[in-house]
């Protein structure tokens, strides 16, 4: 397969197109780009009498277009409109130089719902609208569409409802593919104790601040990193504070980590879920990725979770290193076998930062973790599940998606919430980002804690 490297250059590209050339930045490693180039690849748009002209230009062939506008449509649909037109015509060019289809097509943000939930009321067939406007492949188009089913009478309406959500950035050790702020323990051991002090403050300003607001919390939601590297009497400190009757989840992602002890806090603190993740069910790719688990351990943590009554959700990676279609095949049936309430498959998806992109792999696009992906997702529903939500990362193997599957009645709130950004979340912790949703005026405002642990403590004046 060919690849190209280019310096990309914009001609009279208005401000709200600036996120377009994230198309070609889609086709990597098939396109690069890079500013020492000497190869460029030009995008242009100029306004003309109604309506709007276009052109993509690389050394080796030129393409132009013409989009008619009609002037009842308004400033913003015109401009929607000459943004998917213009990553549209992006698409198709990158499409035809490399031969590359990718499953969302010209489809380049984290949630793949909000163009379909954008059409309702302007299309009649939105999987229709999906594949041609946009170029998304049937299947993943049918898939966004059973998603938005599945999220029916579950998205939240009220602006006084917000939920919770508390980071504990902190894991046994490194995946070697994680890209996330978590730190090791044994590097901020001395430390874990103030940082939970400067939680319980912050978990305490939340609970002021919902009492004032007159805020009902929906769901809370503590994740990280693996909250329960924490040992029983920190878990015993936070997870009380943060009961309020309702839909609540702790991770533990690690099964390493997981002990009866833990599990008796989370269950006397209203715990109702947790997240327990193999990731794979090999050990030889569990010890290639720095887990420091078993599979065996897998199977003990999650026995132990059922046997204390919580919903589990079972977290899967596709694409993981050195794996083919037959292992995840295997690691697919192992977790369906199980039948958690809760069942999430990740592509796996290279970010900077990671232990794996530092050494320089770069992500998998030869259609290997696509067949994985397509396979999930009949297998999932042949057994029940049903899509209820998805997301996309930077980087993702293949173009995929990540999407979390649920056991009729068994959909995690917050999930819904925090992805289709309806709701309000108050967020504690490093690196953790409380998030304002208006819904009436479709506005949403972001207020960030520092990223870093020290960073964190040292803000809190711990
Ligand atoms: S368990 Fe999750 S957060 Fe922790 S190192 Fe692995 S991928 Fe990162």
């Amino acid at each position: 397969m060919t690849s190209f490297v280019f310096k990309l250059e914009t001609h009279s590209v208005p401000p709200f197109m600036n996120d377009v050339q994230e198309v070609v930045r889609a086709f990597s490693p098939y396109i690069t780009l890079s500013d020492l180039s000497a190869e460029v690849l030009s995008i242009g748009a100029v306004p003309a009498k109604d309506g709007f002209s276009f052109f993509v230009e690389c050394p080796s062939c030129r393409e132009e277009y013409f989009l008619p506008l009609n002037a009842s449509e308004g400033a913003l649909g015109s401009k929607r409109r000459i943004k998917t037109a213009a990553k549209g015509y992006l698409y198709s060019f990158c499409n035809r130089l490399t031969g590359i289809s990718l499953p969302y097509g010209s489809l380049t943000g984290v949630r793949p719902t909000a163009v379909y939930y954008r059409s309702i009321g302007s299309y009649s067939n939105i999987i229709e609208h999906l594949v041609t406007d946009y170029f998304v492949e049937p299947a993943r188009a049918e898939l966004i569409e059973r998603v938005v089913r599945s999220q029916s009478g579950l998205i939240n309406r009220d602006p006084l409802r917000a939920d919770v959500f508390v980071n504990i950035p902190i894991c046994p050790t490194r995946c070697s593919y994680c890209s996330f702020i978590s730190a090791e323990y044994s590097r901020v051991r001395k430390l874990v104790p103030v940082y939970v002090g400067a939680l319980k403050d912050e978990i305490s300003s939340i609970r002021n601040e919902i009492r004032e607001n007159g805020y009902t919390v929906g769901a809370v939601y503590v994740g990280g990193g693996t909250p329960t590297t924490l040992d029983e009497d920190m878990l015993g400190q936070i997870l009380p504070l943060l009961d309020f009757g309702t839909e609540f989840t702790v991770e533990a992602g690690r099964p390493d980590t997981v002990t009866e002890g833990k599990l008796a806090v989370m269950k006397a603190s209203g715990v109702t879920r947790v997240s327990v993740n193999p990731q794979t069910f090999s050990d030889d790719t569990l010890v290639r990725i720095g887990r420091r688990h078993t599979v065996d351990d897998f199977y003990r943590a999650y026995s132990l979770a059922k046997e204390y009554g919580f919903d589990v959700n079972v977290d899967l990676i596709a694409g993981l290193p050195g794996e083919n279609f037959d292992d995840f095949e295997h690691s697919l049936g192992c977790a369906v076998a199980l039948r958690p309430e809760n069942l999430t498959v990740h592509s796996l998806s290279l970010k900077r930062g990671a232990r794996l992109k530092e050494g320089g792999a770069s992500r998998r696009m030869d259609g290997g973790v696509k067949e994985m992906c397509d396979h999930s997702i009949e297998k999932l529903i042949s057994s029940g599940y049903e899509p209820y939500y998805m997301y996309r990362q930077k980087n993702i193997a293949d173009g995929l998606e990540n999407v979390g599957y649920a056991l009729d009645g068994k959909q995690c709130r917050y999930n819904i919430d925090y992805m289709e950004e309806t709701t309000t979340v108050l967020s504690a912790g490093a690196g953790a980002v409380t998030k304002y949703v208006y819904g009436g005026e479709g506005r949403i405002e972001r207020k960030s804690n520092a990223k870093g642990f020290e960073e964190y403590l040292r803000r809190a004046g711990k």
